[in-house]
Protein backbone atom coordinates (compact mmCIF):
# COMPACT_ATOMS: atom_id res chain seq x y z
CA UNK A 1 0.00 0.00 0.00
CA UNK A 2 0.77 3.82 0.02
CA UNK A 3 2.14 4.10 -3.53
CA UNK A 4 1.46 7.32 -5.02
CA UNK A 5 0.04 10.13 -3.27
CA UNK A 6 -3.30 12.67 -3.37
CA UNK A 7 -2.36 15.96 -2.28
CA UNK A 8 -5.34 17.23 0.37
CA UNK A 9 -6.71 19.29 -2.43
CA UNK A 10 -8.32 22.65 -1.21
CA UNK A 11 -11.32 21.60 -3.01
CA UNK A 12 -12.19 18.77 -0.47
CA UNK A 13 -12.36 21.51 2.10
CA UNK A 14 -11.99 25.55 2.89
CA UNK A 15 -9.31 26.73 4.24
CA UNK A 16 -10.36 29.71 6.05
CA UNK A 17 -7.36 31.09 8.34
CA UNK A 18 -3.83 30.93 8.34
CA UNK A 19 -3.86 28.60 11.22
CA UNK A 20 -6.30 26.20 8.91
CA UNK A 21 -3.78 26.39 6.09
CA UNK A 22 -0.81 25.70 8.31
CA UNK A 23 -2.78 22.09 9.73
CA UNK A 24 -3.84 21.60 5.97
CA UNK A 25 -0.08 21.77 4.79
CA UNK A 26 1.21 19.65 7.91
CA UNK A 27 -1.43 16.88 6.86
CA UNK A 28 -0.19 17.14 2.92
CA UNK A 29 2.93 16.32 4.03
CA UNK A 30 2.16 13.58 6.11
CA UNK A 31 -0.05 12.33 3.07
CA UNK A 32 2.89 12.57 1.03
CA UNK A 33 5.74 11.17 2.67
CA UNK A 34 3.01 8.05 3.45
CA UNK A 35 3.67 6.93 -0.34
CA UNK A 36 7.45 7.26 -0.19
CA UNK A 37 10.04 5.59 1.64
CA UNK A 38 12.18 8.85 2.08
CA UNK A 39 12.41 12.20 0.87
CA UNK A 40 13.93 15.66 1.66
CA UNK A 41 12.66 18.56 2.59
CA UNK A 42 13.60 20.64 -0.75
CA UNK A 43 11.68 17.33 -2.73
CA UNK A 44 8.37 17.83 -0.24
CA UNK A 45 8.27 22.16 -0.81
CA UNK A 46 8.53 21.06 -5.33
CA UNK A 47 6.40 18.33 -4.96
CA UNK A 48 3.27 20.38 -2.84
CA UNK A 49 4.42 23.79 -4.45
CA UNK A 50 5.01 25.18 -1.13
CA UNK A 51 7.74 27.72 -0.01
CA UNK A 52 10.95 25.89 1.06
CA UNK A 53 11.38 27.82 4.91
CA UNK A 54 7.21 26.59 5.71
CA UNK A 55 7.99 22.85 4.90
CA UNK A 56 11.05 23.14 6.99
CA UNK A 57 9.30 24.70 9.93
CA UNK A 58 6.28 21.80 9.17
CA UNK A 59 8.75 19.20 8.96
CA UNK A 60 10.79 20.46 12.21
CA UNK A 61 7.41 20.50 14.55
CA UNK A 62 6.60 17.13 12.46
CA UNK A 63 9.87 15.48 14.02
CA UNK A 64 9.04 16.95 17.38
CA UNK A 65 5.95 15.12 17.32
CA UNK A 66 7.84 12.05 16.66
CA UNK A 67 5.78 11.56 13.36
CA UNK A 68 8.45 11.99 11.11
CA UNK A 69 12.43 10.88 11.56
CA UNK A 70 15.17 12.62 10.04
CA UNK A 71 18.27 10.96 8.54
CA UNK A 72 21.33 11.82 6.92
CA UNK A 73 22.17 10.29 3.41
CA UNK A 74 25.22 10.78 1.44
CA UNK A 75 25.01 12.16 -2.18
CA UNK A 76 26.24 10.11 -5.32
CA UNK A 77 28.70 12.90 -6.10
CA UNK A 78 30.24 12.69 -2.09
CA UNK A 79 28.83 16.20 -1.80
CA UNK A 80 27.52 17.74 1.59
CA UNK A 81 24.79 14.65 3.06
CA UNK A 82 21.56 15.69 2.37
CA UNK A 83 18.76 15.65 5.36
CA UNK A 84 16.32 12.66 4.34
CA UNK A 85 12.70 12.72 6.62
CA UNK A 86 11.34 9.09 7.00
CA UNK A 87 7.64 8.21 8.44
CA UNK A 88 7.11 6.82 11.94
CA UNK A 89 4.85 4.33 10.50
CA UNK A 90 4.00 3.36 14.34
CA UNK A 91 3.04 7.44 15.10
CA UNK A 92 -0.57 6.72 14.59
CA UNK A 93 -2.08 3.62 14.77
CA UNK A 94 -6.04 2.39 13.85
CA UNK A 95 -7.69 -0.29 15.74
CA UNK A 96 -10.06 -2.09 12.48
CA UNK A 97 -12.37 -4.66 13.55
CA UNK A 98 -13.67 -6.89 11.38
CA UNK A 99 -17.41 -8.15 11.64
CA UNK A 100 -17.53 -9.98 8.27
CA UNK A 101 -16.69 -13.74 9.49
CA UNK A 102 -19.00 -16.26 10.72
CA UNK A 103 -18.27 -16.90 14.28
CA UNK A 104 -14.95 -15.41 14.41
CA UNK A 105 -14.26 -11.59 15.24
CA UNK A 106 -10.80 -10.44 13.58
CA UNK A 107 -9.20 -7.48 15.16
CA UNK A 108 -5.85 -5.53 14.14
CA UNK A 109 -3.83 -2.73 15.17
CA UNK A 110 -3.11 -1.26 11.78
CA UNK A 111 0.15 1.60 11.45
CA UNK A 112 0.28 4.13 8.69
CA UNK A 113 0.93 2.40 5.68
CA UNK A 114 -1.92 -0.29 6.37
CA UNK A 115 0.30 -2.92 7.40
CA UNK A 116 -1.08 -4.81 10.62
CA UNK A 117 0.81 -4.62 14.04
CA UNK A 118 -1.06 -6.53 16.34
CA UNK A 119 -3.87 -9.27 15.33
CA UNK A 120 -6.04 -11.04 17.44
CA UNK A 121 -9.43 -13.44 16.97
CA UNK A 122 -12.25 -13.88 18.89
CA UNK A 123 -14.93 -16.47 18.20
CA UNK A 124 -18.86 -16.51 19.24
CA UNK A 125 -21.83 -18.35 18.59
CA UNK A 126 -25.21 -17.40 17.33
CA UNK A 127 -26.04 -17.20 20.51
CA UNK A 128 -23.84 -14.51 21.76
CA UNK A 129 -25.13 -11.19 22.49
CA UNK A 130 -23.59 -7.77 20.77
CA UNK A 131 -22.41 -6.50 24.13
CA UNK A 132 -20.21 -9.50 25.20
CA UNK A 133 -19.12 -9.59 21.93
CA UNK A 134 -18.17 -5.35 22.33
CA UNK A 135 -17.08 -6.25 25.80
CA UNK A 136 -14.62 -9.25 23.64
CA UNK A 137 -13.41 -6.64 21.63
CA UNK A 138 -12.15 -3.86 23.75
CA UNK A 139 -10.70 -6.84 26.31
CA UNK A 140 -8.92 -7.74 23.17
CA UNK A 141 -7.90 -4.21 21.85
CA UNK A 142 -6.57 -3.46 25.66
CA UNK A 143 -4.40 -6.61 25.42
CA UNK A 144 -2.99 -6.18 21.74
CA UNK A 145 -1.89 -2.76 22.71
CA UNK A 146 -0.26 -3.63 25.84
CA UNK A 147 1.70 -5.99 23.85
CA UNK A 148 2.60 -3.71 20.78
CA UNK A 149 3.54 -0.83 23.44
CA UNK A 150 0.54 1.54 21.63
CA UNK A 151 -0.02 4.63 24.04
CA UNK A 152 -3.52 6.10 24.12
CA UNK A 153 -2.24 9.15 22.50
CA UNK A 154 -0.79 6.87 19.28
CA UNK A 155 -4.76 5.92 18.64
CA UNK A 156 -6.75 7.45 15.32
CA UNK A 157 -9.65 5.68 16.29
CA UNK A 158 -11.68 2.82 15.76
CA UNK A 159 -13.26 1.50 12.48
CA UNK A 160 -15.35 -1.41 12.25
CA UNK A 161 -15.91 -3.27 8.93
CA UNK A 162 -19.50 -4.86 8.76
CA UNK A 163 -21.50 -7.05 6.74
CA UNK A 164 -24.16 -4.72 6.20
CA UNK A 165 -25.78 -0.95 5.92
CA UNK A 166 -24.91 1.62 8.46
CA UNK A 167 -27.52 4.05 9.23
CA UNK A 168 -26.28 7.42 9.27
CA UNK A 169 -29.62 9.07 11.12
CA UNK A 170 -30.14 6.21 14.01
CA UNK A 171 -26.45 5.14 14.21
CA UNK A 172 -28.07 1.64 13.90
CA UNK A 173 -26.48 -1.23 11.56
CA UNK A 174 -29.33 -2.08 9.11
CA UNK A 175 -30.11 -5.32 6.76
CA UNK A 176 -26.96 -7.07 8.19
CA UNK A 177 -25.77 -10.74 7.14
CA UNK A 178 -25.07 -10.59 10.85
CA UNK A 179 -28.32 -10.93 12.76
CA UNK A 180 -26.63 -9.44 15.65
CA UNK A 181 -25.91 -6.74 14.51
CA UNK A 182 -29.25 -5.02 13.43
CA UNK A 183 -30.55 -1.98 15.52
CA UNK A 184 -27.30 -1.97 17.72
CA UNK A 185 -25.80 1.02 18.57
CA UNK A 186 -21.96 -0.33 18.20
CA UNK A 187 -20.17 2.91 17.85
CA UNK A 188 -21.72 4.49 21.11
CA UNK A 189 -20.93 1.79 23.02
CA UNK A 190 -17.47 0.81 21.67
CA UNK A 191 -16.27 4.35 21.55
CA UNK A 192 -16.71 4.24 25.65
CA UNK A 193 -14.98 1.63 26.02
CA UNK A 194 -11.85 2.60 24.21
CA UNK A 195 -12.09 6.09 24.63
CA UNK A 196 -11.54 7.19 20.90
CA UNK A 197 -13.73 7.58 18.32
CA UNK A 198 -15.68 5.15 16.44
CA UNK A 199 -16.54 5.14 13.15
CA UNK A 200 -18.66 1.98 11.19
CA UNK A 201 -18.02 1.01 7.78
CA UNK A 202 -19.47 -1.64 5.35
CA UNK A 203 -17.13 -3.98 3.91
CA UNK A 204 -17.60 -3.18 0.15
CA UNK A 205 -16.95 0.59 0.78
CA UNK A 206 -13.53 -0.17 2.65
CA UNK A 207 -12.46 -2.69 0.41
CA UNK A 208 -12.92 0.33 -2.41
CA UNK A 209 -11.32 2.70 -0.32
CA UNK A 210 -8.12 0.01 -0.49
CA UNK A 211 -8.26 -0.50 -4.24
CA UNK A 212 -8.26 3.25 -4.77
CA UNK A 213 -4.67 3.29 -3.66
CA UNK A 214 -3.44 0.46 -5.92
CA UNK A 215 -3.00 2.74 -8.96
CA UNK A 216 0.06 2.54 -11.09
CA UNK A 217 1.01 6.32 -10.12
CA UNK A 218 -1.55 7.91 -8.44
CA UNK A 219 -4.58 6.63 -6.41
CA UNK A 220 -7.59 5.82 -7.94
CA UNK A 221 -10.46 8.67 -7.34
CA UNK A 222 -13.83 7.00 -9.26
CA UNK A 223 -13.75 2.94 -8.58
CA UNK A 224 -16.19 0.42 -7.70
CA UNK A 225 -15.77 -2.40 -5.84
CA UNK A 226 -17.93 -5.37 -6.09
CA UNK A 227 -18.19 -7.89 -3.05
CA UNK A 228 -19.88 -11.27 -3.71
CA UNK A 229 -19.53 -12.97 -0.19
CA UNK A 230 -22.42 -14.12 2.22
CA UNK A 231 -24.50 -11.40 0.28
CA UNK A 232 -23.51 -9.27 -2.82
CA UNK A 233 -21.86 -5.42 -1.87
CA UNK A 234 -21.27 -2.39 -4.08
CA UNK A 235 -18.08 0.06 -2.69
CA UNK A 236 -18.43 3.14 -4.42
CA UNK A 237 -15.73 5.54 -4.65
CA UNK A 238 -16.47 9.28 -6.23
CA UNK A 239 -15.74 12.77 -6.18
CA UNK A 240 -11.72 12.88 -4.78
CA UNK A 241 -11.89 9.34 -3.80
CA UNK A 242 -14.58 9.63 -0.71
CA UNK A 243 -16.85 7.03 -0.65
CA UNK A 244 -20.44 7.78 -1.89
CA UNK A 245 -22.93 7.20 0.88
CA UNK A 246 -26.08 8.97 -0.36
CA UNK A 247 -28.59 10.73 2.02
CA UNK A 248 -29.36 7.67 4.34
CA UNK A 249 -26.28 5.74 3.74
CA UNK A 250 -27.61 3.07 2.23
CA UNK A 251 -25.73 4.09 -1.39
CA UNK A 252 -25.15 1.03 -3.29
CA UNK A 253 -27.50 -1.38 -2.47
CA UNK A 254 -27.56 -3.36 -5.51
CA UNK A 255 -27.87 -7.37 -4.15
CA UNK A 256 -31.99 -7.21 -5.31
CA UNK A 257 -31.97 -5.43 -8.60
CA UNK A 258 -33.51 -8.15 -10.18
CA UNK A 259 -31.10 -9.35 -13.22
CA UNK A 260 -31.05 -12.79 -11.54
CA UNK A 261 -32.43 -15.58 -12.32
CA UNK A 262 -36.28 -15.34 -13.11
CA UNK A 263 -37.12 -18.42 -11.00
CA UNK A 264 -34.85 -18.13 -7.66
CA UNK A 265 -37.22 -16.86 -5.04
CA UNK A 266 -35.54 -14.25 -2.94
CA UNK A 267 -35.68 -13.98 1.15
CA UNK A 268 -36.82 -10.63 0.52
CA UNK A 269 -39.67 -11.87 -1.11
CA UNK A 270 -39.80 -11.29 -4.67
CA UNK A 271 -38.00 -13.37 -7.37
CA UNK A 272 -35.28 -13.19 -9.73
CA UNK A 273 -32.89 -10.73 -7.36
CA UNK A 274 -29.38 -11.06 -8.87
CA UNK A 275 -27.83 -11.98 -5.07
CA UNK A 276 -29.19 -15.32 -5.88
CA UNK A 277 -26.36 -16.03 -8.47
CA UNK A 278 -23.99 -14.08 -7.19
CA UNK A 279 -23.12 -14.49 -3.73
CA UNK A 280 -21.19 -17.60 -1.54
CA UNK A 281 -24.96 -19.66 -1.72
CA UNK A 282 -26.07 -18.73 -5.10
CA UNK A 283 -22.15 -19.74 -6.78
CA UNK A 284 -22.88 -23.14 -4.52
CA UNK A 285 -26.42 -23.41 -6.12
CA UNK A 286 -24.54 -22.94 -9.65
CA UNK A 287 -22.02 -25.41 -9.15
CA UNK A 288 -24.55 -28.17 -7.94
CA UNK A 289 -26.95 -27.35 -11.13
CA UNK A 290 -24.27 -29.25 -13.27
CA UNK A 291 -23.70 -26.40 -16.07
CA UNK A 292 -20.90 -24.16 -16.57
CA UNK A 293 -21.20 -22.32 -13.34
CA UNK A 294 -18.09 -20.00 -14.09
CA UNK A 295 -20.23 -18.81 -17.42
CA UNK A 296 -23.21 -18.02 -15.30
CA UNK A 297 -21.47 -15.97 -12.81
CA UNK A 298 -19.28 -14.36 -15.50
CA UNK A 299 -22.44 -13.53 -17.22
CA UNK A 300 -24.29 -12.16 -14.36
CA UNK A 301 -21.83 -9.89 -13.19
CA UNK A 302 -20.82 -8.42 -16.53
CA UNK A 303 -24.33 -7.64 -16.67
CA UNK A 304 -23.54 -6.07 -13.23
CA UNK A 305 -20.64 -4.46 -14.14
CA UNK A 306 -21.98 -3.00 -17.95
CA UNK A 307 -24.95 -1.00 -16.23
CA UNK A 308 -22.74 0.02 -13.16
CA UNK A 309 -20.00 1.22 -15.97
CA UNK A 310 -22.88 3.22 -17.91
CA UNK A 311 -24.53 4.66 -14.77
CA UNK A 312 -21.40 5.93 -12.77
CA UNK A 313 -18.63 5.89 -15.22
CA UNK A 314 -15.85 4.56 -13.01
CA UNK A 315 -11.78 4.48 -13.74
CA UNK A 316 -11.81 1.02 -12.72
CA UNK A 317 -14.12 -1.56 -11.54
CA UNK A 318 -12.71 -4.52 -8.60
CA UNK A 319 -13.92 -7.93 -8.06
CA UNK A 320 -13.62 -9.61 -4.82
CA UNK A 321 -14.99 -12.65 -3.14
CA UNK A 322 -14.65 -15.51 -0.65
CA UNK A 323 -15.12 -18.15 -4.36
CA UNK A 324 -11.68 -16.34 -5.78
CA UNK A 325 -11.45 -19.97 -7.95
CA UNK A 326 -15.04 -19.22 -9.31
CA UNK A 327 -14.76 -15.70 -9.68
CA UNK A 328 -11.31 -16.20 -11.57
CA UNK A 329 -12.64 -18.60 -13.99
CA UNK A 330 -15.93 -16.27 -14.38
CA UNK A 331 -13.67 -12.62 -14.85
CA UNK A 332 -13.52 -13.29 -18.51
CA UNK A 333 -17.20 -14.11 -18.87
CA UNK A 334 -17.88 -11.14 -16.78
CA UNK A 335 -15.54 -9.23 -19.09
CA UNK A 336 -17.12 -10.29 -22.42
CA UNK A 337 -20.36 -9.34 -21.30
CA UNK A 338 -19.68 -6.06 -19.93
CA UNK A 339 -18.33 -4.83 -23.07
CA UNK A 340 -20.71 -5.93 -25.19
CA UNK A 341 -22.97 -4.23 -23.04
CA UNK A 342 -21.17 -0.61 -22.27
CA UNK A 343 -22.49 1.88 -25.01
CA UNK A 344 -19.70 3.88 -25.50
CA UNK A 345 -16.72 1.96 -27.33
CA UNK A 346 -14.08 4.58 -25.61
CA UNK A 347 -15.67 3.16 -22.22
CA UNK A 348 -15.10 -0.35 -22.91
CA UNK A 349 -11.51 -0.46 -21.79
CA UNK A 350 -12.13 0.18 -17.85
CA UNK A 351 -10.09 -2.45 -16.54
CA UNK A 352 -11.99 -4.87 -14.56
CA UNK A 353 -9.86 -6.50 -11.79
CA UNK A 354 -10.18 -9.61 -9.29
CA UNK A 355 -8.68 -8.71 -5.98
CA UNK A 356 -7.45 -11.52 -4.08
CA UNK A 357 -7.26 -11.49 -0.60
CA UNK A 358 -10.44 -9.77 0.17
CA UNK A 359 -10.59 -9.40 3.88
CA UNK A 360 -7.17 -8.00 3.46
CA UNK A 361 -8.66 -5.54 2.10
CA UNK A 362 -11.67 -4.58 4.41
CA UNK A 363 -8.79 -3.57 6.96
CA UNK A 364 -6.12 -1.78 4.82
CA UNK A 365 -9.32 0.01 3.64
CA UNK A 366 -10.69 0.81 7.50
CA UNK A 367 -7.09 1.84 8.31
CA UNK A 368 -7.01 4.18 5.15
CA UNK A 369 -10.36 5.68 6.25
CA UNK A 370 -8.85 6.30 9.78
CA UNK A 371 -6.03 7.90 8.54
CA UNK A 372 -7.59 10.33 6.54
CA UNK A 373 -10.50 11.41 8.87
CA UNK A 374 -6.97 12.12 10.66
CA UNK A 375 -5.35 14.24 7.62
CA UNK A 376 -8.54 16.15 7.03
CA UNK A 377 -9.80 16.54 10.57
ZN1 LIG B 1 -34.20 -10.02 -3.17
Amino acid sequence: MGKGTTELSSDKREVKNTKELRAFNKMSIIDYLRGREMTSKAEVAKALNLSFATVSNLCNELIEERIFKAGQRSTQSGGRPSEQLTLEVRARVSFCIDLTYKEVVRLLLVDLHNNPIREQHISYSESSSMQELVTACSAGFHAMCSEADVRHEQLLGAAVIIPGLFDKQTGGVVNSTLAVLDNYNLGTVLSQMIDSPVYIENDANLAALAVSMQGESQRYDNVLFLYIGEGLGLGILSHGGSIFHGVRGFAGEIAHLPLGHPEYECYCGNTGCVEGILSNTGIERELQSGGNSAEQVGHTLGKVISMLVNLLDPQAVFIGGDREDILRQALPYAQQESARRVLLQRYRDIPITLSSGVHNLFYQGASELLIRKWLMR
